[in-house]
């Protein structure tokens, strides 16, 4: 990226900071133009509209801005997208709280098992020599 004042008119040997710049629809010359009186740059622009460089520089500088109707359009699809986004994250949990569940019921094991996991007291009806080796299995 180059600084502003690095921008220079047209003049072959030693060009001057451009402070100006030709907006004349059909000029085909170099539209840069510096400030000094006899600097050869002003001799493809005479009697052209000529515009402050730094003025037409900011004009660039703003934020581009859809139309009005484009915008409001643009909006819709913004909130389309957010809350597709927010059903996918509710549809996620729900789906991760499926596989808990489906892991706890189908390979959650024994009521032994979940007593030994949770570290809770044993019972003696089920903490026999059968349902440990089941556990191992
Ligand atoms: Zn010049
Ligand atoms: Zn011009």
């Amino acid at each position: 990226m180059i600084a502003i004042g690095e921008y220079t008119c047209s003049e072959g040997s030693s060009p001057g900071e451009a402070v100006l710049v030709c907006v004349e629809p059909g000029c085909g010359a170099y539209a840069l133009r510096c400030c000094r009186k006899a600097c050869s740059c002003k001799n493809a622009h005479l009697g052209h509209q000529l515009m402050d460089f730094d003025i037409l520089l900011k004009d660039v500088d703003r934020p581009l801005t859809l139309p009005a109707p484009q915008a409001l359009l643009e909006k819709r699809i913004e909130d389309t997208i957010e809350g597709l986004i927010r059903d996918l994250e509710v549809l996620r949990a729900k789906h991760r709280e499926h596989v808990k569940e489906h892991l706890q019921r189908v390979y959650g094991g024994s009521t032994l098992r979940r007593q030994l996991a949770e570290r809770r007291p044993l019972e003696r009806e089920t903490s026999t020599g059968n349902n440990f080796s089941s556990l191992l299995k």
